[in-house]
């Protein structure tokens, strides 16, 4: 029997063959007796699969060996806070903000250092990229933070900003929550990347923090330990017990994607797949992408009916042949589809029928 297809931004889909392989060891991993989550996290067993995690997304992202791994809790969110707590010292920092996710990361910045916009799209409701040279940096700026996939607006930024082509040296710090590990990083452009694993890599609970070694060490005096970046990677993220069942699966994903081919083939894969989506898009009159077209994200694709009151019927005779959780964000209405790793092309082409089906029923 297949499963439907899912649509939701986060939690989100994961690989069936993930979660069939976490189901079949629940009880018992590898001969253990024990479950995943029974196991001490310092025992042999979980030390195995964290080590595992560790390397497999190293490789598969190609993280150079200058950058500590961390695997925490909080989600992006908390990393909001946590990032100023560790890099900010309390003076200055950028932010670049792109949609719902950059403007609070920046809000919650402000609790802990002096916040400047260097660039802001919401002129245009979120729906452009704002070009990285106009963006005012500050000679001071402890570091320069993007977004660099908006979940709710749709907006990627596909290429990283060259910061010191820009004039700054301060480190680029990127959230990426919801597109990590579905495309290639360019590490020598970002000094920390950040993100929840429930949108594209696990289950809600792990957060991921790629964090360069020579940011280490400046966290502000009232910084909770368990996120003070430094001990936490001087303790390989057991400083407090890590989120050992989120990490296991984490770690399932992460040896899919090596199967699939790695990330240079699921990036392949992705743009494929939002092609199909966009492409159907852009040829009808009853559909629309509010996004300018060099910044669409390949993972959250917001569209909006030529009449919202047909919102409830569409959802409706999606969700009856299997297409689940297309509900656009609460605050700017309409459907969103996020096409993230675990998506199969097929569900996309399955999607396309049914936004064409309906479309021609209204027609
Ligand atoms: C989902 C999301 C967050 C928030 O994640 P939480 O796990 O709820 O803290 C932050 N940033 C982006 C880009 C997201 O997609």
């Amino acid at each position: 029997m297949s499963r439907p297809y899912n649509f939701s931004a986060g939690p989100a889909a994961l690989p069936e063959e993930v979660l069939e392989c976490a189901a079949a060891e629940m009880l018992d991993w590898h001969g253990s007796g024990m479950s995943v989550m029974e196991m001490s996290h310092r025992g042999k067993e979980f030390v195995s699969i964290y080590e595992a995690a560790e390397v497999d997304i190293r490789e598969l992202l190609a993280v150079p060996k200058e950058f500590s791994i961390l695997f925490m809790q909080g989600g992006g969110i908390a990393e909001n806070a946590i990032v100023p707590l560790n890099l900010s010292r309390g003076e200055q920092a950028d932010y670049v903000v792109t949609g719902n996710w950059s403007e609070r990361s920046q809000k919650e910045a402000r609790k802990y250092c002096q916040v400047n916009i260097s660039a802001s799209n919401s002129p245009d409701g979120h729906t452009t990229l704002p070009a990285p040279a106009t963006w005012q940096l500050r000679d001071d700026a402890r570091y320069v933070h993007v977004c660099t996939n908006e979940t709710v607006h749709g907006v990627e930024i596909h290429e990283l900003p060259d910061l010191k082509a820009l004039g700054s040296q301060a480190p680029l710090v990127i959230d990426m929550s919801s597109h990590m590990a579905s495309r290639s990083v360019d590490w020598s452009r970002v000094g920390l990347a950040y993100g929840g694993a429930q949108k594209n890599v696990g289950p809600a609970g792990v957060t991921l923090v790629f964090v360069r070694k020579d940011l280490l060490g400046h966290a502000m005096q009232h910084c909770p330990s368990a996120f003070d970046y430094k001990i936490v990677s001087d303790a390989e993220s057991m400083y407090n017990t890590p989120p050992t069942y989120g990490i296991y699966i984490a770690g399932l994903t992460f040896q899919w994607l090596k199967k699939q081919g790695g990330i240079a083939a699921i990036e392949q894969r992705n743009i494929a797949k939002a092609k199909l989506l966009y492409d159907f898009i852009d040829n009808s009159d009853f559909y629309t992408s509010h996004v300018a077209k060099n910044c669409r994200s390949r993972m959250n694709i917001p569209f909006f009916l030529a009449d919202d009151k047909l919102n409830d019927a569409f959802l409706a005779q999606a969700k009856a042949r299997g297409l689940l959780q297309l509900k656009g964000y609460k605050s700017l209405g309409g459907m969103r589809a996020s096409l993230y790793n675990a998506m199969p092309l097929a569900g996309v082409e399955a999607l396309v029928s049914h936004m064409q089906e309906f479309e021609q029923k209204r027609a």
